[in-house]
C-alpha cells in the first residue's frame, strides 16, 4: 500500500481518498504522510461509493490521485462501480490506486480496460498465501509519473525506481524474503493452473452457499447485498449478545481464531483456497 502511495504521490499532491472504513481510511493516512493535501470523501457505512458522488468530488477537488479500496475487509463492503470511478478519474487525468488485498484473484479486476493505475495486494488473503510478500504493479502513465518526479522519495526501501532495477537490472536493493518469494511463486502458480475464471466461479458459489447457510441459521447479514463482498462475508451480532463473547466461545470450544471487526459489531468469515483448490470457511485474521 505504502509502496504504491510514496511512488506516486508527490508531496503537495492533492489525494482524493473514497473511505469506506478502515483500510480505505489507512490509504488516506499513508497519503498525509507522504505530504499529500488530503480530501477524505467519507462513505456512508455499510454502503458502495456512489459513482456520481466520487465524480462530483473529483470535479471540486481536482485529485492528482484518488485512492479507492475494492473490497473493504473491515465491514465487508464491495466498491462495484469501480469502472465508473476510474472513468471519472481518467477524465481529469487523476491517477488511480486500488487496494485489492481480499479481491484479487477472488473476483474480476480489470486493470488496464478500468484504468487502475495501481493494483495493490497482500499474499495472505485473496492469494491465499503468506503474509509478509505483496505484490504492486503500475500501469505505464504511473510508471511515467514515478520516473519523470524530480523529488527524490524520502523511503528508500519503497522506491520502486531501485525495486525496478532490482528486479530487472541485477541490482542490489535489499536482501530479497525468498521464501516469502517462493512461497507467493507458488500461489500465483496455483491460480494460473486453475485459471482465473474458474477461481472467481468457485470464490462466487462457495460465498454464496456460505450466506445462504448463514441466513438460514437466521442471522443477518451486515450489508445489503447490492453492496456486499463476496470475498468476506460479515455477520450480524444477534441483539443481547456480545460479539467478543462469541469470539472467545468459538475460540475456545472449536479452537477457530476469528480476530475482532475493527470495533463494528459484526463476525466476519473469510474465504481462502487451499492447495487441492477446494475453498474453505476460515477466520479471516487481519492482526
Ligand atoms: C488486510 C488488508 C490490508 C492490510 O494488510 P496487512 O498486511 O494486514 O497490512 C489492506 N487492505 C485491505 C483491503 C485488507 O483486507
Amino acid at each position: 500500500m505504502e509502496m504504491a502511495v510514496a511512488n506516486l504521490v508527490v508531496p503537495g499532491d492533492n489525494v482524493l481518498s473514497v473511505c469506506n472504513g478502515f483500510f480505505s481510511g489507512r490509504l488516506a493516512e499513508m497519503s498525509a504522510r507522504c505530504g499529500a493535501d488530503v480530501a477524505r470523501l467519507e462513505i456512508e457505512e455499510g454502503k458502495a461509493a456512489d459513482p456520481d458522488v466520487v465524480a462530483a468530488a473529483i470535479h471540486e477537488y481536482r485529485p492528482k490521485v484518488l485512492t479507492i479500496v475494492q473490497g473493504e475487509t473491515s465491514n465487508t463492503v464491495y466498491n462495484h462501480a469501480l469502472p465508473a470511478i476510474c472513468q471519472a478519474a481518467k477524465s481529469i487525468g487523476c491517477l488511480v490506486i486500488v487496494d485489492a488485498v481480499c479481491t484479487l484473484s477472488t473476483m474480476p479486476l480489470h486493470m488496464d480496460e478500468w484504468g487502475v493505475d495501481a493494483v495493490i495486494t497482500g499474499g495472505q488473503k485473496g492469494l491465499s498465501c503468506i503474509p509478509g510478500v505483496s505484490l504492486v504493479a503500475f500501469s505505464e502513465q504511473a510508471w511515467n509519473k514515478i520516473t519523470t518526479r524530480e523529488d527524490t522519495l524520502r523511503h528508500w526501501c519503497l522506491d520502486a525506481k531501485l525495486a525496478d532495477k532490482f528486479w530487472y537490472q541485477s541490482s542490489y536493493h535489499y536482501t530479497a524474503p525468498v521464501s516469502g518469494i517462493m512461497a507467493i511463486h507458488e500461489a500465483l502458480r496455483l491460480i494460473c493452473d486453475e485459471t482465473l475464471e474458474a477461481r472467481f466461479d468457485r470464490h462466487l458459489k462457495c460465498s454464496m452457499a456460505l450466506q445462504a447457510g448463514i441466513q438460514g441459521l437466521g442471522l443477518s447479514l451486515s450489508v445489503e447485498k447490492a453492496d456486499r463482498l463476496n470475498s468476506v462475508v460479515g455477520i450480524e451480532v444477534p441483539e443481547g449478545l456480545e460479539q467478543k463473547a462469541i469470539l472467545a466461545h468459538i475460540s475456545r470450544d472449536y479452537k477457530v481464531e476469528i480476530s475482532g471487526s475493527f470495533g463494528l459489531n459484526i463476525v466476519r468469515i473469510g474465504r481462502w483456497a487451499n492447495s487441492a483448490g477446494y475453498t474453505i470457511s476460515s477466520a479471516q485474521s487481519t492482526h
